[in-house]
């Protein structure tokens, strides 16, 4: 192993998951950019071996790794991933979404969609405290709308919301450092409730703020996060860089990759100070597990970005050109995609146009 060369640890995630991961690993492999791959075992196999779902062993693997490509997880592979996010201080999830020519968009005139939203990833809702309204009594809180203590609503639950400025301000000024790296129209949006939420989506656009004035170069402009749904759909080619709290993210992203015609199209990488990992936006697609027809095309532009972060940018950049030529070419699609390949079919046709023969 050469000392440039990079290690990977490859979590292959649940049900229809492991079907996309392995032949991207085997295409990527084939490239020869001396990628050294290591297998964290996590969920029932690490289970049944050692007791644990996420034993010590693999999370060293995962420290020691130069990042991770996680296949998405059920339940039983979670710890895995609550470690790559937290415990890794992963807090900005980068979702592209990119029209390719020749994709299946229910859009009229998908042409030229290239934007990407920037999720906070590891605070808001996520911060997972909720609980029965019944343990705020001592509080006392008021509700501004409902003007009267929350408590006594009766039987019912609550979550809390957490915006903090150290949070806020470094996936904004992520989201703007990105736009000014992207050859795009160096414009961010910030997108929030801060109409109906000013003390936690409003502090948000504060922060958004006073970080754009220190970027005199790229635009800067925000809309109330309803509004903002209605024109990614109306004229999404008018959009950038976003960014957004972590659940308008979650949600709005994977509307995102409706746009351009599936999740099965959807990239993803979560980005800390010192640790990135990469993973489709979609889930384990358990409806189609089994059936070696789901699409690879989101584990392999989520690939693409973790070459580029580990500085394989022209390998990166021919990874994505041979995915846009196999749509482009249109006859190795998977069905979500109108067409009637299998995934290997699909991932075999990209790797054709590498000049690499999948076996
Ligand atoms: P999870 O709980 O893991 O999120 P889910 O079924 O709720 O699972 P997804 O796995 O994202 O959510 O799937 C939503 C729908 O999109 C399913 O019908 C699934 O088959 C489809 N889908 C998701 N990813 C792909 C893909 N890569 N290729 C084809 N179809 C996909």
């Amino acid at each position: 192993m050469s000392e440039t060369s990079k290690t990977v640890a490859v979590i292959e995630g649940d049900d229809a998951s492991p079907e996309v991961i392995q032949p991207a690993v085997e295409l990527i492999d084939q490239m020869n950019l001396g990628i050294n791959w290591t297998y964290p075992a996590v969920g029932e196999a690490a289970k049944a071996e050692t007791g644990k779902s996420f034993p010590d062993v693999s999370r060293v693997m995962i420290d020691e790794a130069d990042t991770t490509l996680f296949g998405s997880s059920s339940g039983s592979s979670g710890a895995s991933l609550f470690y790559l996010r937290w415990g890794k201080q992963t807090f900005a999830n980068v979702r592209p979404c990119l029209h390719l020519p020749g994709c299946s968009s229910p859009l009229a005139h998908p042409e030229g969609i290239d934007f990407v939203i920037v999720r906070e990833n590891l605070e808001d809702l996520y911060v997972g405290v909720e609980g029965p309204l019944a343990d705020l009594t001592p509080l006392n809180l008021v509700g501004r709308t409902i003007r009267k203590p929350i408590h006594e609503l009766g039987e019912g639950r609550y979550a809390i919301k957490v915006i903090t400025r150290q949070g806020s301000e470094r996936v904004i000024r992520f989201a703007f450092e990105l736009a000014r790296t992207r050859g795009g129209q160096k414009r961010v949006t910030s997108t929030q409730k801060h109409n109906m939420l000013p003390a936690t989506d409003g502090y948000f656009l504060e922060i958004a703020r006073e970080i754009a004035s220190q970027y005199p170069d790229i635009d800067f402009e925000t809309f109330i996060v309803d509004d903002f749904a209605c024109r990614m759909i109306i004229q999404p080619q008018h959009f950038d860089v976003i960014v957004m709290p972590n659940l308008y993210g979650d949600i709005l992203s994977d509307g995102a990759a409706g746009l351009v015609g599936s999740l099965g199209l959807a990239a993803s990488g979560c980005y800390g100070e010192d640790y990135a990992y990469f993973e489709p936006a979609h889930g384990t697609a358990p409806d189609i597990a089994g059936q070696g027809i789901i699409n690879p095309t989101a584990t392999l532009l989520s690939a693409c970005m973790m070459l580029e972060y580990l500085g394989f940018g022209d390998a990166a950049a021919r990874l994505q050109g041979a995915v846009a030529s196999v749509y482009a070419e249109g006859k190795h699609l998977t069905p979500d995609q109108n067409g009637t390949a299998s995934t290997l079919e699909f991932c075999a046709a990209t790797a054709q146009r590498l000049g690499i023969h999948m076996p």
